[in-house]
């Protein structure tokens, strides 16, 4: 394939994809149920880019992470990385791509081996897939700790021996060494301090520019998505429920489910009064969507038509796309 057409193709493609669990009934007479984690989604990104996925727990923003990069099978859809399909990828295919996305996971002490040392941790995927020799791999390793602000002093501390940001830091390390060109950042910052929480978005927004990264940055915490996101999907029960560039998103959202997501986002000003969107109760079960509009359950704007039609993800406005029957009415 010439480079002009790679160009023009998204990193990262996700066609409808589905992903279902099958639970075991109670019985050996009971049905067994159908978890829908993951239920009809599509987006595109482009190299370089950083797509925000908010939404409650539970939405299946992770599983669809998961899905995105090859690491759970979907009951149905198609990924594509730079065009090709996973469904279509040989070893030699998934070796390579492997090196091009990457994750940062949440549990930062879980991700690292407590057995091994940072150098070993960050030169360990360099090991597996046979890259550069032995002098090379130590001096990658240095080049990362210094990519992610940590001292060559913790070269060889264990996990146990590092603040929660140093161990993130080591994780974004061991990430980077292979030079990826994807990133899924899944709640990469919510197990750390507030104060902490601020330098690791920092230093994933250096990096990004300097190592030309794409993120999928998945996070329920909307005040970092707003800082470091240039798109963000909203998802719902297993859906995508509203897609638009995070500033057109954040001051004017259409589906009342980012409405009231956004309006709950706290402002360090007791004099500014916003008008707050309560969300009442918790997300239904994914186990038993709603009929129509799956968000109808919770919807202050709920009509007859949203608990019989279920409505599709639709250009409202210019990039603006929302899943609700009345999304123009908050255009103007
Ligand atoms: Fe609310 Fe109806 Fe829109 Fe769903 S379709 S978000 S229930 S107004």
């Amino acid at each position: 394939m010439s480079d002009a057409r790679t160009d023009d193709l998204p990193l990262l493609e996700v066609r409808d994809l589905v992903r279902h669990f099958r639970l075991r009934g109670k019985s050996i007479f009971s049905k067994p149920s159908v978890v829908r984690a993951v239920d009809g989604i599509s987006f595109q990104l482009r190299a370089g880019e950083t797509l925000g996925i908010v939404g409650e727990s539970g939405c299946g923003k992770s599983t669809m992470g998961r899905l995105a990069l090859g690491m759970d099978d979907p009951t149905s859809g198609d990924v594509r990385f730079e065009g090709r399909s996973f469904s279509d990828h040989s070893i030699q295919a998934w070796r390579k791509d492997r090196c091009n996305m990457q994750m940062i996971f949440q549990d930062s002490y879980g991700a690292l081996d407590p057995r091994m040392s940072v150098a070993r941790q960050i030169r360990e995927p360099l090991d597996i897939h046979g890259i550069g020799s032995i002098a090379d791999r130590d001096k990658q390793v240095d080049e990362m700790l210094d990519a992610v602000g940590l001292s060559r002093v913790v070269r060889e501390r264990f996990p146990h021996e590092l603040s929660g940001g140093q161990q993130q830091r080591v994780v974004i390390a061991r990430a980077l060494v292979l030079r990826p060109k994807l990133i899924v950042c899944d709640e990469p910052v919510s197990a750390l301090d507030v104060s902490v929480q601020a330098q690791v978005v920092n230093l994933l927004a250096k990096l990004q520019e300097q190592f030309q990264l794409a993120y999928l940055f998945i996070s329920h915490d909307l005040g970092i998505v707003r800082h470091i996101c240039e798109r963000v999907a909203v998802m719902y029960l297993g859906k995508i429920v509203e897609t638009a560039d995070c500033r057109t998103l954040f001051d004017k959202p259409l589906h009342p489910y980012s409405r009231a997501l956004i309006s709950a986002i706290p402002i360090p000003d007791p004099d500014i009064q916003t008008d707050r969107l309560i969300l009442e109760g918790d997300p239904p079960s994914p186990v038993d969507i709603p009929s129509g509009c799956r968000f109808h359950t919770r919807c202050a704007f709920a009509e007859a038509k949203c608990r019989n039609e279920e409505p599709q993800l639709r250009l409202v406005e210019d990039g603006r796309h929302a899943a609700c029957h009345f999304a123009e009415r908050w255009t103007s």
